[in-house]
């Protein structure tokens, strides 16, 4: 039996993550088979809270290995391979899941609760996580598969709850979130930050937790939810050794999900058209040198086979525009990110330099080899004369400016990296050029 969820929370308050928790304790009759999930879809749904993620868990009587994957109100949680035959009264868990999702919902979000005996298909994945969905194409998806829902608002969750069911982990990395003690919702919360740099340095399977730069922790939440932290990795052991060395106030409770964080899945390759609200790789080449904008924002043109493209670094990306700042016309670059409707501009998460040309800059006006004097220009394109003798040059004194920027990936520090974003860590790259402001 699957159990999908999201739409839940708001900006003030509450986290579907949590929801996932609760549902996962008012069922311990039953078993977790696989980690809970945390699946996350098109960054670019301009009506998302935050990290537009969806909650997926199977439940059933488990068989075969277990797994240690969290802790709830003091009772160790398990989570197992296979499950057997079992199949649970499917109207019943609604009743004792729909005033679950009723007392952890915001008065105005819009959830969507599903409970069904098979996943939605695959492809509703695939265009949940890149592209724009409506209800009429997911109300006819979940009557295929007969699933019972609930819903508040508008019910608009069922569309993140369709397509997270229909997610089958290829690439797959996890998160251990923990959670704060209820009253402390809402207050500062307290943790030792030299604590989660040791966390990083000691455990190289995790990622974008640390930015060491700015000595920045990037697992701690800013908003008034019941998480405490989130800590990612590839492995699961991993995670779970991590979190015991970072010191913190005491954790409520604390889940491993299984999810698609850190893997690019957002992404559309080779796309025919460009469409707004989406994410995609473009291959151009640069047009004119980047231009800055107020507040801190970079552009650059590039040329494309889809025609010109305004790519975009912004100022929460720090030391990622300064890449920007060292292309030149005729780069040859690869750019991954969003594309914005208006203004139309290419949000870039990841830069791929693969060739630079040498950048040639004018000095002065040729030196006339008989008199010594400086030439003057003849006309655009025309060359250089000597007033006095008359002698001619084509070309003006050049010098070939050192170029600092060189082919590989570059990316934006840890904290200002999209959930779905692959880290060059995880790609086994590293960027060739650290640029930062002196
Ligand atoms: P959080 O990360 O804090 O859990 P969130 O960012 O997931 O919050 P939600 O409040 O869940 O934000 O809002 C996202 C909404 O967008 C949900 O209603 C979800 O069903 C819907 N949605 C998700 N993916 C798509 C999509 N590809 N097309 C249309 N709607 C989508």
């Amino acid at each position: 039996m699957f159990v999908a969820v999201d739409d839940t929370d708001s900006v003030r308050g509450n986290c579907t993550t949590f929801l996932a928790t609760e549902i996962i304790k008012e069922l311990s009759d039953l078993d977790l088979i696989g980690c809970p999930r945390l699946v996350r879809l098109n960054p670019a749904v301009p009506w998302k809270t935050r990290g537009n993620g969806s909650l997926v868990m199977k439940f059933g009587h488990g068989v075969g290995k277990r797994k240690f994957i969290g802790m709830i109100d003091g009772r160790e949680l398990y989570c197992y391979d296979d499950l057997d035959s079992y199949e649970p009264d499917y109207e019943n868990i609604m009743k004792r899941l729909a005033p679950l999702t009723e007392k952890y919902c915001e008065y105005d979000a819009n959830a969507g609760l599903l409970i069904s005996s098979q996943r939605s298909d695959l492809s509703f994945y695939k265009r949940g996580v890149t592209t724009i969905l409506s209800r009429e194409e997911i109300n006819d998806e979940i009557s295929r598969i007969g699933a019972l829902t609930f819903t508040t608002g508008n019910g608009r969750g069922l569309i993140g709850a369709t397509c997270g069911l229909a997610w089958v982990p290829g690439d797959v990395t996890f998160e251990l979130l923990a959670y704060r003690e209820r009253n402390k919702w809402g207050t500062k919360r307290q943790y030792d930050l030299d604590s989660i740099k040791r966390m990083d340095f000691e455990f190289p399977t995790t990622f974008n937790n640390w930015e060491d730069r700015r000595r920045k922790a990037a697992i701690v939440p800013s908003t008034p939810c019941p998480v405490l932290y989130g800590l990612r990795g590839d492995v699961l052991k991993d995670v779970i050794d991590a979190a015991n060395v970072i010191e913190t106030e005491k954790k409520y409770r604390w889940v491993v999900f299984l999810t698609n964080q850190g893997t690019d899945d957002h992404i559309i390759m080779g796309a025919r058209e460009l469409v707004p609200n989406q994410s995609y790789l473009i291959r151009g080449k640069v047009i004119s040198k980047a231009g800055h904008i107020e507040g801190g924002h970079v552009f650059i043109n590039i040329d494309t086979k889809y025609g010109m493209i305004t790519c975009g670094a912004y100022e929460p990306s720090k030391e990622f525009r300064f890449a920007f700042d060292q292309l030149v016309s005729g780069d040859e670059i690869e750019v991954m990110g969003e594309l914005r409707d208006s203004p139309r501009t290419l949000n870039v998460e990841k830069l791929h330099v693969i060739a630079t040309v040498r950048y040639v800059e004018k000095v002065s006006n040729p030196i006339c080899h008989s008199c010594g004097k400086r030439m003057n220009s003849v006309g655009k394109g025309q060359g250089y004369r000597c007033k006095i003798c008359h002698t001619r040059e084509r070309n003006a004194v050049i010098r070939y400016r050192n170029r600092w920027i060189v082919p590989g990936w570059y990316e934006p520090p840890v904290c200002s990296r999209r959930h779905l974003s692959k880290p060059l860590k995880r790609m086994g790259l590293e960027q060739p050029v650290e640029f930062i402001k002196v």
